[in-house]
């Protein structure tokens, strides 16, 4: 441990309103150069257990509150997370390595999921029945009310540490419940600095927990729990399936990953695809679950593509994520990046053609492009992770239909076309949880409807979609 390892405060859990410390202090390194940036503690069961106590009975302050009272909560966090954006932003640069510019970014989506969950919270409800509808209910009225869960667990990723987490927060705290969060061990920082924005806000002791810790200690320890409700997972797909596999009857939704595909026609406005793609295969080098792995281009238009697209990645400028010019900093370790190196290797090694990039400095890939790439090759059909674009050539719209669908996952796939007839019917038959027109598939405004189908998971987030499933719907049926 260096000095200023030493001179770094950890970051305590919290858990039913106090702050606890472990004996296992975890430093957190920056992973562009390894060096620290933050330190938190280690959980063991015994913590986790005490976090479900905790949220146990937080989960029974928060059913009690009123609609706008917990929508007057969340829109307090909303404000505090505001005042203090600068700093979340600036630990989410620090945790994940991506650069500032984009951290920024993630920290005002952020924002965005707590505004939507706070509308959720104050509108949320049931339906009224139309239960005189056959003759069995004539004289009866009916109505659902929705009833919170209880305690959910929130286990997530560390590409997107802090809105991901707000994706699960809002909407459980929204439909009435406790929530015991994880987070990644390499990314806890901006989420374990968001329970003091808790307590200041003045939640019940208990509504929001973190634990900190590994993941097959702490995560499984939730999972395990026949007092956590739900599970809400976003993660890869391996610990997802032992997750699904180890929660029983528990509620379970699960945010896959993804090889996400993108059609350009030769209608297309080709400097936009070009520029949409730029961004949707390389920010935060590649390592988002939507971003664009795989493109299919027209034959007519797939050479001009490729120069434009080729050249326009190029300008990327690779540097330190501190460093506001920088638009591709490092993955989240040297082990992810030399694997992404091996998925090019063996690309070329198969035939591929290397358009540009391939390159590789300690944790940092360059942004790459390949092409001409067989579909057997783990880059054509894994989940890289990475910035790596495969471009690959179709002769009409039937078969970029079929290679798009030529995956076992399914988040987003995105066409680019200006005949209308030819976008809806991509939209019809691409097997994805959800189609973008005319830009790439790493589109998402925090408040639609996302998730994946195959095997890119089951649920679907988005605040209102997230907080119906974090909830019980409870049918009132009475005789008038
Ligand atoms: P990961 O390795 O699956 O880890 C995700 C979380 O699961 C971490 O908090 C991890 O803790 C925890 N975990 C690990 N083993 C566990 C276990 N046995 N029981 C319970 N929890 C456990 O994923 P990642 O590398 O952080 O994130 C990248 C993946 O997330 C990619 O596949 C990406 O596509 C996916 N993703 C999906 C979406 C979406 O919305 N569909 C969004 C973003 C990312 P530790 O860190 O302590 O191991």
């Amino acid at each position: 441990m260096t000095s200023s390892d030493q001179a770094m405060e950890a970051l305590p859990m919290y858990i039913g309103g106090e702050w606890v410390r472990t004996a296992v202090r975890q430093t957190v390194e920056l992973p562009y150069d390894g060096s620290p940036v933050g330190a938190c503690y280690a959980a063991d069961a015994g913590v986790v257990a005490g976090a479900i106590e905790g949220a146990r009975r937080g989960a029974k302050e928060m059913r009690r509150l009123a609609n706008f009272e917990r929508a007057d909560l969340l829109a307090r966090m909303t404000e505090i997370v505001k005042r203090d954006l600068a700093e979340f932003a600036n630990l989410i640069c620090r945790e994940t390595g991506k650069p500032v510019r984009e951290a920024r970014m993630e920290a005002g989506r952020a924002l965005q999921t707590m505004i939507a969950s706070a509308e959720v919270a104050r509108n949320f409800r049931g339906e009224a029945i139309p239960i005189d509808g056959a003759p069995v209910g004539k004289g009866r009225m009916a109505m659902t009310v929705r009833e919170p869960l209880g305690v959910i667990g929130a286990i997530t990723p560390f590409n997107m540490p802090f809105n991901l987490m707000m994706h699960k927060v809002g909407p459980a705290l929204a439909a009435g419940n406790a929530i015991i969060h994880k987070p990644a061990s390499a990314t806890p920082l901006s989420a374990l600095r968001f329970a003091r924005a808790v307590e200041e806000a003045g939640a019940p002791a208990g509504a929001y927990n973190i634990v900190t810790g590994a993941g097959s200690v702490a995560g499984s320890a939730l999972v395990d729990s026949p007092h956590v409700a739900m599970i809400t997972f976003t993660g890869s797909r391996e610990v997802g399936l032992g997750i699904r596999a180890q929660a029983g009857l528990k509620r379970v939704t699960l945010e896959l990953g993804g090889n996400s595909a993108l059609v350009i026609e030769p209608d297309a406005d080709l400097d936009t695809a070009v520029a949409r793609s730029v961004i949707g295969g390389f920010a935060h080098s590649g390592q988002v679950c939507i971003s664009v792995q795989r493109i299919y281009v027209h034959d007519s238009i797939a050479g001009e593509f490729l120069d434009k697209f080729a050249a326009a990645t190029g300008e990327l400028r690779i540097g330190h994520p501190f460093e506001e010019a920088t638009d591709i900093s490092s993955l989240i370790t040297e082990a992810e990046a030399r694997r992404v190196e091996s998925w090019i290797d063996e690309a070329k090694r198969q035939g591929a053609r290397l358009v540009r990039g391939g390159d590789r400095n300690r944790a940092t890939v360059e942004p790459t492009i390949l092409a001409d790439t067989p579909r057997s090759v783990r880059i054509s059909c894994q989940e890289v992770f990475g910035p790596v674009v495969v471009v690959n050539r179709y002769q009409n719209l039937e078969q970029a239909i079929a290679l798009v669908n030529d995956s076992v996952y399914g988040l987003q796939a995105g066409i680019f076309t200006r005949d209308l007839e030819r976008a809806f019917r991509a939209a019809r038959e691409f097997e994805v949880g959800g189609v973008i027109v005319n830009d790439v598939p790493m589109f998402r405004a925090d408040h639609m409807p996302y998730g994946g189908v195959k095997e890119s998971g089951t649920g679907r987030e988005g605040p209102k979609y997230a907080a119906e499933e974090m909830s019980e719907m409870k049918l009132i049926c009475w005789k008038v």
